[in-house]
Order: structure tokens, then C-alpha cells, then sequence
């Protein structure tokens, strides 16, 4: 048989994940923390499945939830979305961004991603029929690099992925970003699928900049963010994607035969508790910061060289004065024999650049990363 995905083998999360666990290595390669979601929500978890909410929840999600989701996107980022028609409760952010490349791209239709771009996109692309364009961060900062970007526009493109704060770089978008953005693709029918699952990760007193936010681009495009993020529960598989009524309508075409829902019980937990608990995201830029600060500040007696991160969970770190080995090699190397497990860059890469960077997750109990910036400052 003929493969659809030919080029495409298990993520390297899973790999790296198991990588650790095979040679018992402190897991800092995929993004998950190692610490408990807020025992609170836990509780409401337990509560709406004792209370039996164990049928399907409405195709777009819970009513509750998406009233939620409208007031949280009106108070952060200032845009009245309609819970009735411009938000979908999605089974994870995958899920999302899956449904929303199905629901627009078609034979033939150019897809712009930014290189390193987050794996998930080229093979929802590709299993719509699409053909990714891939435009490369200028580096050392991972900057857009506009030139290269009005470039790669023609009158095939349809959509342009970003994603901001950007997984694997830790680099976010400014409101100036977001107006090239819009000036460049004023006059092309190209939509815009805005992957923004690390919104309350935000650090130095930056703020996140949301499409939600630029009333031009909001107009032709999705957003998509996770639970999993924002309430340390990346297993619940709970998301949303906001968009304007046509766009959702077309998404929920997708949405529905894709999963059709999601767990109910999850929904009711998290609409009680963003109700109830609005600080916990409002905490979170800090609570991470000092994660992030904690993190740096441990492994920098290493040969690691970095520039700490503006957002996310992760921290990329050169490590070109310990090894010459390429970025897959040396993540292999320092997961089976060194026992501290990381994610390399080139698989974001259609061609990976010659740099030596490999990125760290520090999501982690602040002991997780103590134990691993020992071995780490060994090297
Ligand atoms: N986009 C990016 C950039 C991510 O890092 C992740 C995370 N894992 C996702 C999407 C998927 O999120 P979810 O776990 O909610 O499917
Ligand atoms: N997004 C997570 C990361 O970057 C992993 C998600 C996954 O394992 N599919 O590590």
C-alpha cells in the first residue's frame, strides 16, 4: 500500500519521551510538567463525573464553557466572540489546527509555515492535498523574516501558520508583527491559522499579542488554544479554536466527523473553575517567569550558551562548546548516557540549519531541573 504520509515516522516527542523513560533519563524533551494541576479543578472534575455527566456534550462544546471562553478572549484580548458561533470546544489543540487546515485547504493550495514549525502542521496539510511552503525564522533571534515571507505569497497560497509564543524558539509576535502581517496579505484571499496554545506564557512584562486582537486579521482567521497549557493538565486533551461565524461554520463541518465532541465531564470542571479561579491564569506569566528564571539560572555555570526565553516553556540552549555532534545525535547522546533527555531542532526543519541548539522543557518541579542542571553542568 501506498503510504499518504510517507515521509512522516512517530513524533519526536513520543520518541524522546520514551528515549527517557527506556534509559531512565529526567524527562526535559516533551512539554508536560511534572506537577499537579490546581487541586481544586481536580475536585470539579471528580464532582460533574460523580454527578454522571457522562453522555455527549453538544458537538461545539458545553454552552457554559464557550460562555467562558467568550468573556476570558473579551477581558484579555478585547474582542466580544459569540459563544453561539465563533467558538468550538476541540479534543486538544491538534485537534484544532487538524480541523481547521481540513475545513480551508485544498488540492493544490499553498500553505505557508515558519521553519521550525511545531510538527503537527505539514502532515494536516498534506492530508488535505495541500503543498507546505516553508519559510524559515531568520536566525539567531527567530524573527519573521518578511522579505522571505512576501516571497513565498502567490495567488496559491490560502493559509499562513504562525504561532506565537513559538514552540520550539520561545519567540513572540508584537502588535507590528501582526500589522505587517495584515498589510502583507491585505490584498490576497489568504487565512490565517494562529496557533497561540502558550498564550499566558509571556515573560519580562511583555504581553501576549493575540490575533484576537487586530480586528483586520481576526477577520480571516482561527485561534487556537489549549487547556492542557494553561491548567497543567496537557492529558485532558481539552481546546478551542475562535474564529470568525463562516470560518467556525466551515471548522464544525470538520469537527464533528473528526471527533464530533469532547469528554463532557472536563468541559463542566473547567467552566466552573475559570469561573470561579480567573487568577490562575493571571498568575501564570510569573509562575512560569520564575520557572523559567529558576532554569537559567541553575544551568548557567554549564557550557550551555542561551538567551532566556520570551515565552513558552522551553528554553533552547547552544551546545556547540560541548559537542560537535549534530542536534539529533547529541539529544540521543545525552538522554541514553547522560540521562537527561531533550528535544532536537531538526525535525521542524524541511532543511535543518547547521546550528547546534537543542531545547529544554523546564515545566518541571524546581527539584526535576536542580537533578538535571547537575548533570547538565557536568558536561
Ligand atoms: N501547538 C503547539 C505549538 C504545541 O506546542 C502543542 C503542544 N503540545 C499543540 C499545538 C497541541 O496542543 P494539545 O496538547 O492541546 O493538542
Ligand atoms: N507540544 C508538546 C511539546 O512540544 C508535545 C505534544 C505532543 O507530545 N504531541 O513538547
Amino acid at each position: 500500500m501506498q503510504s499518504k504520509l510517507p515521509n512522516v515516522g512517530t513524533t519526536i516527542f513520543t520518541v524522546m519521551s520514551k528515549m527517557a523513560q527506556d534509559y531512565g533519563a529526567i524527562n526535559l524533551s516533551q512539554g508536560f510538567p511534572d506537577f499537579d494541576c490546581p487541586p481544586r479543578l481536580r475536585e470539579l472534575v471528580a464532582a460533574h463525573l460523580n454527578d454522571r455527566k457522562n453522555q455527549y456534550p453538544p458537538m461545539a462544546g458545553i454552552p457554559s464553557l464557550r460562555q467562558q471562553i467568550a468573556l476570558k478572549v473579551r477581558d484579555y484580548y478585547g474582542y466580544d466572540a459569540d459563544p453561539e458561533t465563533e467558538v468550538t470546544v476541540t479534543s486538544g489543540a491538534t485537534e484544532a489546527l487538524f480541523d481547521a487546515v481540513q475545513a480551508v485547504v485544498g488540492a493544490g493550495d499553498e500553505v505557508i509555515v515558519f521553519d521550525p514549525a511545531y510538527d503537527s502542521y505539514e502532515p494536516a496539510i498534506l492530508l488535505a492535498g495541500g503543498k507546505t511552503i516553508h519559510v524559515p525564522l531568520s536566525l539567531p533571534d527567530y524573527a519573521m523574516d518578511w522579505d522571505r515571507l512576501e516571497q513565498a505569497i502567490n495567488s496559491k497560497t490560502r493559509l499562513i501558520i504562525i504561532n506565537s509564543p513559538h514552540n520550539p524558539c520561545g519567540s513572540v509576535l508584537s502588535r507590528d508583527d501582526f500589522d505587517r502581517l495584515a498589510a502583507l496579505i491585505r490584498d490576497h484571499d489568504i487565512l490565517v491559522l494562529s496557533d497561540e496554545v502558550y498564550e499566558h506564557m509571556v515573560y519580562d512584562g511583555e504581553k501576549h499579542e493575540s490575533i484576537l486582537a487586530h480586528s483586520e486579521l481576526r477577520e480571516k482567521s482561527f485561534a487556537v488554544f489549549s487547556f492542557g497549557k494553561t491548567y497543567h493538565a496537557t492529558g485532558w486533551k481539552l481546546a478551542y479554536c475562535v474564529a470568525p461565524e463562516s470560518l467556525t461554520t466551515e471548522f464544525r463541518k470538520v469537527h464533528q466527523f473528526v471527533t464530533f465532541t469532547t469528554s463532557s465531564f472536563v468541559q463542566y470542571a473547567i467552566a466552573d473553575f475559570m469561573a470561579e479561579c480567573p487568577e490562575h491564569t493571571l498568575e501564570l506569566p510569573a509562575f512560569y517567569q520564575e520557572k523559567r528564571n529558576t532554569f537559567c539560572e541553575l544551568i548557567t555555570p554549564s557550557r550551555f550558551t542561551f538567551t532566556p526565553s520570551n515565552g513558552t516553556y522551553f528554553q533552547l540552549v547552544d551546545y556547540s562548546e560541548i559537542s560537535d555532534r549534530n542536534d539529533i545525535e547529541f539529544a540521543n547522546y545525552l538522554t541514553q548516557e547522560k540521562g537527561v533527555a531533550a528535544i532536537p531542532l531538526a525535525p521542524f526543519y524541511a532543511e535543518p540549519p547547521a546550528t547546534k541548539i537543542i531545547r529544554f522543557c523546564f515545566c518541571k518541579d524546581d527539584s526535576t531541573l536542580e537533578k538535571a542542571a547537575e548533570i547538565l553542568c557536568k558536561l
